[in-house]
């Protein structure tokens, strides 16, 4: 059995450009490299919008050394990159951007969105590469809700969506440097589950919506976080309301992490180079 290692039940709120209400659900400068490979959750939402007719968001800026990851819940997010790739995520669907050595990117409200105004409710990730992959060429994975295995999970109607990671063999779509697994739980009240992980991996579980109890012990709520410990490979789930939750599973990457804004790196110095890169238009 893999227990709980703590629940963390307060996370701080603040707003992504103007576009993001955002509570950080977890950090690297928080938790350390307990987290690793993942370094930082933003939960944006759920949040109302007015019909606009300009879209709020986050104008251009840069990334170097890691991944983000962003799930779409519901609403439409628009992207644009200087590595060409421009395009609209909605509800399912998932982005998955390496920004490796560097890219400078814009994240919108979609135009569609934005004009019939609605309920923004996403998640971006964070994923740190290996330090022999951060200067690495950029990659973009456009990855739509079609293309995501829904697993059964008994006969309720419960389901797992595998957007990395193996779950019963059910491969998800995401290719990612280290191995990682991504899993988006919908489950029904009172669906019981056991979920697999290897030992040895850092293993986080959001809770998104609902009320989920965690080997017949301890429960987590609504934008809720539940860290594991790496010891074991099981993890009991009850659902003691209709619940959405998303499972990080990954191989702890056991580097230095050095980070600053849009940029981690492994070095201080690699941080002075990213940001006269950055001033320097070589992105
Ligand atoms: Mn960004």
């Amino acid at each position: 059995m893999k227990k709980v290692s703590r629940v963390y039940r307060a996370a701080e709120a603040h707003w992504v450009g103007d576009g993001f209400p955002v509570r950080t659900m977890f950090s690297y400068n928080t938790h350390g490299s307990d987290i690793s490979p993942f370094l930082l959750l933003d939960y944006a939402g759920p949040a109302k919008f007015p019909p606009s007719s300009k879209p709020r968001g986050v104008e251009q800026h840069p990334h170097r050394g890691f991944e983000t990851v962003t799930i779409v819940y519901q609403g439409e997010v628009e992207h644009r990159d200087t590595a060409g790739n421009q395009d609209r995520i909605g509800p399912g669907d998932v982005q998955w951007m390496t920004a490796a050595k560097g890219i400078l990117h814009e994240e919108m409200h979609g135009r569609a969105f934005t004009e019939a105004g609605g309920t923004l409710e996403m998640v971006q990730l964070w994923i740190n590469l290996p330090a022999k992959d951060k200067m690495s060429a950029p990659r973009y994975q456009e990855i739509t809700d079609a293309t995501i295995p829904a697993v059964k999970l008994g006969a309720d109607g419960s389901i797992a969506r595998i957007i990395a990671g193996e779950y019963d063999g059910a491969k998800g779509p995401a290719r990612s440097f280290t191995p990682i697994s991504l899993w988006d739980l919908r489950l029904k009240t009172g669906s019981r589950t056991e979920l697999r992980l290897p030992a040895g991996f850092t293993t986080l579980l959001l809770v998104l919506k609902g009320k989920v109890l965690m080997n017949d012990s301890e429960a987590a709520c609504t934008a809720e976080l539940a860290l594991f410990e790496r010891e074991g490979e099981r993890i009991a789930l009850e659902a003691r309301e209709e619940s959405t939750i998303l499972v990080m599973s990954g191989q702890p990457i056991e580097e230095p992490v050095v980070g600053y804004g849009p940029f981690v790196m492994n070095t201080r110095e690699e941080i002075s180079q990213a940001m006269a890169d950055f001033r320097a238009g070589r992105f």
